[in-house]
């Protein structure tokens, strides 16, 4: 070491995960080399890209290539790469850090992943593999020469014991990145030849570049997408996805597309069988990894896939991209956007296919249809999309059924244009709410809607076909409905009201909307009702409550909206209000029974704040009931 060294102390962050790895007992401890390996080789990747676009790279002819050596005596293993390797600067950036803006979202599912004794699944994925080096080494030493030329080499030496040291080397180094590990006593294993090729074998196999152990190259598989498809089999497109993703799991689909014209590309492309944003990232990791003849240009391009696609992983390589294209540039490319719009298609025909077994679908739905209802904004593919959705719905009694919108047009009434909907926090609470009795009473099938993006998505399509308008039932024009004929009959029990009564049902009404003053803006007679005795409704055109109440959360608005409030008039209780008012217009019971109705109907609706007027108001009405009651005599 020369005398300029100098100590650095690592950030919090990472002494937390430093403290983990060192003091805990892993199994599969082998991902270092993973970790390790896929540095050198996203380090190669850089340089080459680097050298094909022309740039004065140090050490030009050296070959692009992975060197392991393995030394029993000194319990020694090193990982040599001829990549871009690091500056002072860069090597105190990038080591020493974590990258990732979610460092506390990583270190608490560290910690839980801890307990069950295998980080390896997080590790690579938010961007700390490095560190996992500690977990097998007393010490690490790392020699790196930068691409750039008047650039000197410099020695990186940490114990992971809070600090590491940094200082110029001496010696003449070549461009790349030699990592020393220094073993513990527990990892000697790793200093034997044919436990590294295995685990080369098993985690590094398609590293585009040589991985050499003492001089013997490891790694068999070129790229994999470049082979005809014939060639490829099942178990090879699996070890590739579990090489990309690390996912433990095998995907659920893959998707090999080769296409010549209009631009030539090769793509491989998985959906995983769970979504990947159970760890919190989200936007950052949706994207494919694009390469331009075979080199890697950009890990998780996003400009490849739309945001609904999100859920798949994979590759793309083209030939037809500039190899020099600037990262910045890649949005705006033709080529980038021709492949895109290809990939919509494809992936889209696709999921047609493995629509027509319902079961597989709706695994499908139900890992990645919420991130895929987002299509709605994609117009061009607006018909293929539509047929992709899944609802539950009022036509089927289990809940984890579905139903598409061709089979909701195919069940709906002859004429009926309306797809009609509802939406709420769940299934139990839709099927009792008393928007839906009209649409039960008249068998008319409704769309229930669970998810909030559902009603952007309902409102984004707006038809369905061009034909079928996507309508709440809340909204719905039920006068259109009458002529609907009931399949449930109406409770023959109920008198129709006198002409003397109806004038004095109008003067109840009058008396409700006094009691209620502006709370409501309008009381009428309901047309919606059959087994409850009133209810609130949204005034004509305005929004549906579940998009009202994602307006209120967003603006931090708690103010309860007026609505209109709706009397069954066919109702018994309606019906003994009436006899009580035609009594005594001035009986206090009216009052508290409206008062009650119109909070319960706001309970429900989710907007009552302060509960303890309506308990007070029940425990009275039961306290009156219990007097009336047969059996208290
Ligand atoms: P990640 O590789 O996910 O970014 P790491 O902790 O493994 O996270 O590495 C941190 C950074 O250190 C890398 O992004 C890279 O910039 C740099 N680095 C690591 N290994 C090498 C290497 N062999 N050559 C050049 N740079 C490297």
């Amino acid at each position: 070491m020369s005398e300029k060294a100098k100590s650095y102390k690592f950030k919090a962050e990472v002494n937390q995960l430093l403290d983990i790895l060192v003091h805990s007992l892993y199994t599969n401890k082998e991902i270092f080399l993973r970790e390790l390996v896929s540095n050198a080789s996203d380090a190669l990747d850089k340089v080459r890209f680097e050298l094909t676009s022309g740039a004065d790279v140090a050490d030009k002819d050296l070959d692009l290539e992975i060197n392991i050596k393995l030394d029993k005596d000194k319990k020694l293993i090193s990982i040599s790469d001829t990549g871009i390797g690091m500056t002072r600067d860069e090597i105190i950036k990038n080591i020493g850090t974590i990258a990732q803006s979610g460092s506390a979202e990583f270190l608490k599912q560290l910690a839980k992943d801890a307990e069950k004794k295998d980080v390896s699944n997080i590790i690579g994925k938010f961007g700390v593999g490095f560190y996992s080096v500690f977990m097998v080494a007393e010490e690490v030493v790392i020699k790196t020469k930068s691409y750039l030329k008047d650039e000197p080499p410099v020695e990186w030496r940490s114990s992971g014991m809070g600090s590491f040291q940094i200082s110029e080397l001496a010696e003449k180094l070549k461009r790349g990145t030699t990592i020393e590990v220094h073993l513990k006593e527990d990892a000697i294993e790793f200093t034997d030849k044919y436990r590294i090729e295995s685990a080369i074998k098993n985690h590094s196999n398609f590293i585009s570049f040589p991985i050499k152990v003492d001089k013997d190259k490891v790694n068999t598989v070129a790229a994999i997408w470049r082979e005809p498809k014939s060639s490829i089999k099942k178990k090879d497109y699996e070890e590739f996805y579990k090489f990309m993703t690390y996912d433990q799991e095998p995907p659920m689909d893959t998707i090999h597309v080769s296409i010549d014209a209009p631009v030539q590309f090769n793509s491989i492309m998985f959906i995983p069988k769970r979504p990947f944003d159970l760890y919190g990232i989200s936007r950052e990791d949706i994207g494919l990894d694009l390469y331009v003849k075979s080199v890697l240009i950009q890990h998780k391009n996003s400009d490849l896939i739309p945001e609904y696609l999100g859920f798949l992983k994979g590759m793309v390589d083209s030939p037809d991209i500039p190899l020099n294209i600037s990262r910045e540039t890649l949005q705006e490319n033709r080529v980038v956007m021709k492949i895109s719009q290809t990939l919509v298609k494809q992936v889209l025909s696709h999921l047609e296919k493995k629509a027509k077994k319902e079961d597989e679908y709706n695994e499908f739905w139900k890992a990645h249809g919420r991130i895929f209802k987002l299509g709605y904004s994609d117009y061009v593919n607006q018909e293929k999309f539509s047929e992709l959705l899944r609802f539950d719905s009022t036509a089927h009694a289990e809940a984890d059924k579905l139903t598409s919108l061709a089979a909701y047009v195919e069940r709906a009434k002859e004429d009926q244009k309306e797809i009609y909907y509802m939406s709420g926090a769940s299934r139990d609470a839709l099927l009792s709410d008393p928007h839906l009795e009209i649409f039960k009473r008249k068998g008319l099938e409704v769309l229930l809607l669970l998810d909030p993006v559902d009603e952007f998505l309902m409102t984004g399509l707006g038809k369905y076909k061009t034909e079928y308008a996507f309508t709440s039932v809340e909204q719905a024009d039920l006068s259109k409905l009458d002529k609907v004929e009931d399949v449930e009959k109406a409770d023959s029990k109920v008198e129709e009201m006198s002409e003397g009564e109806t004038a004095v049902f109008k003067k109840l009404m009058e008396k409700i909307k006094d009691i209620l003053g502006d709370r409501v803006t309008e009381v009428r007679e309901s047309k919606r009702l059959r087994d409850s005795a009133s209810c609130l409704v949204n005034p004509d055109g305005d929004m549906t409550s579940q998009m009202h109440k994602m307006m209120q959360f967003m603006n931090k608005d708690v103010s309860i909206p007026k609505k209109i409030f709706e009397i069954n008039k066919d109702h018994a209780l309606t019906r003994n209000l009436l006899k009580i008012y035609k009594n005594n217009p001035k009986d206090p019971f009216i009052d508290t029974t409206i008062e009650q109705l119109y909070e319960s109907a706001l309970l429900l609706e989710g907007y009552l704040n302060d509960p303890h007027k309506l308990v007070n108001r029940i425990q009275d009405i039961l306290l009156k009931s219990s007097e009336w009651h047969p059996g208290k005599k």
